[in-house]
């Protein structure tokens, strides 16, 4: 158990997100694994102010930080697709995807280019974290190595579907918490 270096929350290590202070500036550590000291925060944009306030006494503009930590945590989501999809835990396509049993567990990414219509056909389907978008279907046919765009991709929640989720709900938090302006 960790506290929130923003509202001093205590929580899990894996429901934050880690930043450490690099040139008097936080950066983000969407993997956790860069070294030095670390600081856990909740991925909304108030703990990230809070924090940001705290550490670097105004010196930093806590929106900035938040804009480069969703960047980031968007980036690594690509990242963990990719690696996903190696290993097998990937349905992809619409039809693939609506023969799905409802009881699966995971994440459903669906790209900005797919039309409303098919979106909430396909979230119906089942209990999912949906990640909706935020990509566009080339990009997520590249980040599964096709040469084809791909619009709509279920991750099951096991092994690195496990960590993808987690990061798809923090992606999820820090938009609902969005600044405003
Ligand atoms: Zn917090």
């Amino acid at each position: 158990m960790r506290a929130c270096a923003g509202c001093r929350k205590r929580d899990e290590n894996e429901n934050f997100i880690r930043f450490v202070e690099f040139e008097g500036r936080p950066v983000p550590d969407v993997a956790r694994k860069a070294p030095g000291r670390g600081f856990n925060v909740c991925p909304t944009f108030d703990c990230i102010k809070q924090f940001v306030k705290r550490q670097f006494k105004g010196k930093v503009d806590p929106k900035e930080v938040y804009d480069q930590t969703l960047n980031a945590m968007k980036e690594y989501f690509l990242h963990l697709l990719s690696l996903s999809h190696k290993t097998g835990v990937t349905v992809v396509g619409q039809d693939n995807i609506r023969e799905l049993l409802p009881e699966k567990e995971g994440t459903l990414i669906l790209a900005s280019d797919l039309s409303s219509r098919t979106k909430e056909r396909l979230k119906r389907k089942g209990n999912f974290t949906v990640l909706e978008d935020l990509f566009t279907s080339e990009e997520i046919g590249n980040a599964l190595r096709k040469e084809t765009r791909a619009g709509a991709v279920f991750v099951e929640k096991v092994g690195l579907g496990r960590k993808l989720h987690s990061v798809a709900e923090k992606i999820n938090s820090l938009l609902a918490s969005r600044p405003k302006g």
